[in-house]
């Protein structure tokens, strides 16, 4: 029988140690494992045995929250990492050629437009960024270089809810796979696979790991894309030179469709080397344990706050898709159980002057650039993550002037709005 989310949270890939019996996750603080004899040795190295070599490739306690988040996924395997950038790094670069194309949605957290859209050119790696709103811009910019579709779930920071199963058609008769960014819904509200997703991509940093005290990433593979009958990826389907001429997805085959994110490991992982350290993943697995309930509350917080927003004197618009008169709460329904999340943006009248007025004025909200903290959390991207642009680049890029970006935290919601009701008082 399989188990609901809330049990998965907790027991999802987490047995007690079976060497020393402790009933919580150890901390297995090392670099190096011992091999049992030189032929031990060899099939490990050779791929014909997987067990642990050095903490670059895998580690126990990973490992742990590698299992958890591929049964909340509904996944045949994940690989943890050292941030959600080194995720998506990863993800790309077991797919991708030089020459090849990323198609992104342009709605996306502006650190991925940054490493989409600049640091790749380094690579050869091409992009282009389009309205995902309407999936058939998705559909118009693919063309016979493109590896790969990338979209949010939900989309940092606008709160735009994306049509998955529509944009996973249009990619697979395209014959490549989808990648979702599901860091700000979590399995929880969405997961990517039911949908036709091929593979997720977290941050780890944000609510999954929930208190704000460690960077880490995942990748979830589905196991569903037929690399195969694609033909487009030779890292997977061509003999790999690094390992004596296997075909990864041939050789693999024979323990289920995991070529993808057995690449992302023992080629991306073991060769450009962004491992996430075991302190890291015990953080994150002690959060996961209470992220159903934390999300229940996060959702709870952010609906009355924003419901309570949309009526306040000096509010001009709030952007929220748990509003049920919201233009993405549709969205929201099929995709996120009629959720928002708990991040979304409002319009504060007085623009510039007022917004930086009242990240200055709050008291319980911290002003800080993070989301997804039991904390609530405030910033003005115009004055802050997004001061480099140009006035009309400020507006594309959902950063005008009077825009303020909330991370709604679990704590009361009564002191929450004390809060933000003094703050917008002193505007
Ligand atoms: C924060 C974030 C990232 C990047 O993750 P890091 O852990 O900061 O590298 C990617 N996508 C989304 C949606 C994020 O919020």
């Amino acid at each position: 029988m399989t188990q609901a989310l809330e049990t998965l949270a907790i027991h999802g890939g987490a047995e007690p140690d079976p060497t020393t019996k402790a009933r919580i996750t150890p901390i297995y603080q090392t670099a190096s494992y011992v091999f049992d004899d030189a032929d031990h040795a060899a099939r490990l190295f050779g791929l014909q045995e997987f067990g642990n070599i050095y903490t670059r490739i895998m580690n126990p306690t990973c490992d742990v929250l590698e299992k958890k988040i591929t049964a909340l996924e509904g996944g045949v395997g994940a690989l943890a990492v050292a941030s959600g950038h080194a995720a998506q790094f990863l993800a790309f670069h077991t797919l991708m050629e030089p020459g090849c194309n990323i198609v992104a949605a342009s709605r996306l957290y502006g650190g991925s437009l940054n490493q989409i859209g600049h640091s790749f050119k380094k690579f050869g790696w091409d992009s282009k960024f389009v309205d995902a709103s309407d999936p058939a811009n998705i559909a118009a910019a693919i063309d016979e270089n493109t590896r790969c579709v990338f979209i949010e779930s939900l989309a940092n920071p606008g709160g735009i809810v994306m049509d998955i199963a529509a944009i996973a058609k249009i990619a697979h008769d395209a014959g490549v796979p989808l990648i979702v960014d599901n860091t700000m819904a979590t399995p929880m509200l969405c997961r990517p696979f039911d949908h036709g997703a091929d593979i997720a991509v977290y941050s780890c940093t944000k609510f999954l790991n929930g208190h704000g005290n460690s960077v880490g990433g995942l990748i979830v593979d589905s196991g569903k894309f037929d690399w195969a009958a694609s033909g487009k990826f030779p890292t997977l389907t061509e003999p790999n030179s690094s390992y004596h001429g296997v075909v990864l997805n041939d050789a693999l085959a024979p323990i289920g469709p995991i070529a993808f994110i057995i690449a992302c490991r023992v080629l991306g992982l073991r060769d450009l080397g962004p491992a996430m350290a075991p302190m890291n993943a015990f953080l994150t697995l002690t959060g996961m344990e209470t992220l159903a309930l934390r999300m229940e509350r996060h959702c709870a917080n952010a609906l009355e706050l924003a419901t309570w927003l949309q009526d306040h004197p000096k509010v001009k618009w709030v952007s929220y898709a748990g509003l049920p008169g919201d233009a993405y709460n549709g969205l929201a329904q099929t995709y996120l159980g009629g959720k928002g999340g708990a991040v979304f943006t409002f319009g504060v009248k007085g623009g510039m002057e007022a917004g930086v007025k009242l990240v200055s004025s709050v008291k319980l909200f911290s002003h800080l650039a993070n989301i997804g903290d039991t904390r609530s959390l405030i910033i003005h991207p115009a004055s802050t993550t997004h001061s480099q642009l140009e006035p009309h680049e400020l507006e594309t890029a959902g950063a005008a002037p009077d825009v303020v970006r909330l991370s709604i935290g679990i704590e009361h919601i009564d002191d929450i709005k004390a809060d933000l009701a003094q703050a917008l008082e002193q505007i």
